[in-house]
């Protein structure tokens, strides 16, 4: 989910700076297999095996649950969210090109692409082939080229996966089998995007094999360089230094987190603190220390929802945060530019406005605060006491204070405002 923040940072903050954008998330619902190598099983096969469902049950299942995620964490929908069972005709036809232009080759068990055949293949990742190809120690079985992967694999019994394909009827004479997924990602972002188009992300680890080979396939097909001009990658989550995983734990879906009383915006938030290609590393008391962060930029806005004095003019921090997200998204500095404007005299209006500028690159749903957990009656005497103070009546002041404190509710007096807490 990292990545995803960090996509929807990114979206946001070109469309902060008018930018039109068309988004594409890939969805690999077949394909995908359990190593990098073109070997093991494929993951949602193994699913289903071990659920006990169909493998179409499995992928609308989990991509359910992928949205309402998103959603949660107040990610902006793609314009499109393909996916690879639905374009199966749209990666033959880039297999058929690759073919006819002479970069593949048959094995027993799927068709290449032969990476030797390409004299910038691995660019991307400024791999160094020779050493690979001297150090290599894996069997790379009928492969030519440690480094060449699988564009079609073929079913090792047809009749037995669940997701399988006959390329005859999509006018490739090959076996019954499935799309790689590399090929995958360059057919769908290719239909929907073009043949060249601006901008590829995703996690750091697919810079050395997948993003490698989506390029190595797209530029041959094409016949245009550069496929992708800015790539894009997020740095891990990690856990006790290591990527966050089953095994080495820290490993939390959003639900789990929500059963542990955070809200997926306390994660948003605590991605906010981090730069996008420095590793974050997840704590429970991290985030508890973002929630606690989140919680009192609520109650401050909301108390300036409330208010309307105005004084001070507002240029010097919209400039200030924008040249912070537009220099290669440093959203935590943008994030410190808002700190830093609800900690100045500026008057509450003028506050208010701006946080909810910056809000729209941020995106942690500032205009949806609602008050209802704080009664009417609590907001009341909260005003009355906010009248003492400023009467500098301090007896009255901290007798009202007192009696919040009795029906459940703290008031406490900070440099940005007041903080309500509730108490339990
Ligand atoms: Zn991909």
């Amino acid at each position: 989910m990292r990545t995803y923040v960090f996509n929807d940072l990114l979206k946001r903050v070109l469309m902060y700076n008018n930018y039109k954008l068309k988004h594409v998330i890939n969805v690999t619902d077949v394909g995908h297999l359990t190593s990098d190598e073109d070997t093991g099983d494929d993951k949602v096969e193994k699913a289903a095996k071990e659920e006990g469902r169909t493998a179409k049950e499995i992928t609308d299942y989990y991509f359910g649950i992928f949205k309402e995620d998103l959603k949660k964490l107040n990610i902006i929908p793609p314009d499109f969210w393909p996916k690879a069972t639905g374009n199966i005709q749209e990666q033959i036809d880039l297999i058929k090109i690759l073919e006819k232009k002479g970069f593949t080759y048959r094995t027993s068990d799927g068709i290449y692409f032969d990476t030797s055949k390409l004299s910038d293949y691995g660019k991307l990742a400024k791999l160094n082939i020779k050493n690979l190809e001297e150090g290599k120690r894996i069997d790379i079985k009928e492969k030519k080229n440690k480094t060449d992967f699988a564009l079609w694999k073929f079913s090792e019994n047809p009749g037995i996966r669940q997701q399988e394909w006959d390329p005859k009827k999509y006018g490739l004479n090959s076996g019954i089998g499935f799309p790689g997924w590399h090929i995958e990602c360059s057919a769908m972002s290719s239909k929907y995007l073009g043949e060249q188009f601006d901008i590829h992300t995703g996690g750091e680890d697919h810079v050395p094999v997948h993003h490698t080979n989506e390029i190595a396939q797209s530029e041959t097909a094409f016949g245009k360089k550069p496929w992708v001009k800015y790539w894009l990658h997020s740095a891990f989550l990690t856990f006790n230094g290591k990527k966050v995983s089953k095994s080495t734990g820290g490993l939390y879906t959003i639900s789990e987190l929500e059963e542990k009383g955070f809200d997926a915006l306390n994660f948003r938030y605590l991605c906010l603190t981090t730069h996008y290609r420095k590793r974050l590393n997840f704590s429970l008391e991290g985030l508890e220390s973002a929630k606690k962060s989140y919680d009192k930029l609520r109650n401050i806005i909301l108390d300036l929802r409330n208010k309307n004095d105005s004084k001070g003019s507002d240029e010097k921090y919209r400039k200030e945060f924008l040249s912070y997200v537009n220099d290669d998204l440093n959203i935590p500095k943008g994030l410190a530019v808002l700190w830093k404007v609800l900690r100045s005299d500026f008057g509450s209006k003028e506050k208010y406005k701006l946080a909810l500028e910056f809000d729209k690159v941020l995106g942690l749903k500032l205009n949806e605060i609602k008050e209802e957990k704080i009664p009417k009656e609590i907001l009341d005497l909260i005003k009355k006491r906010e009248k003492y103070r400023e009467e500098q009546n301090w007896k009255k002041s901290d007798e009202l204070r007192e009696l919040i404190r009795k029906k459940g509710y703290e008031v406490k007096d900070t440099k940005e405002g007041f903080v309500i807490k509730i108490l339990m």
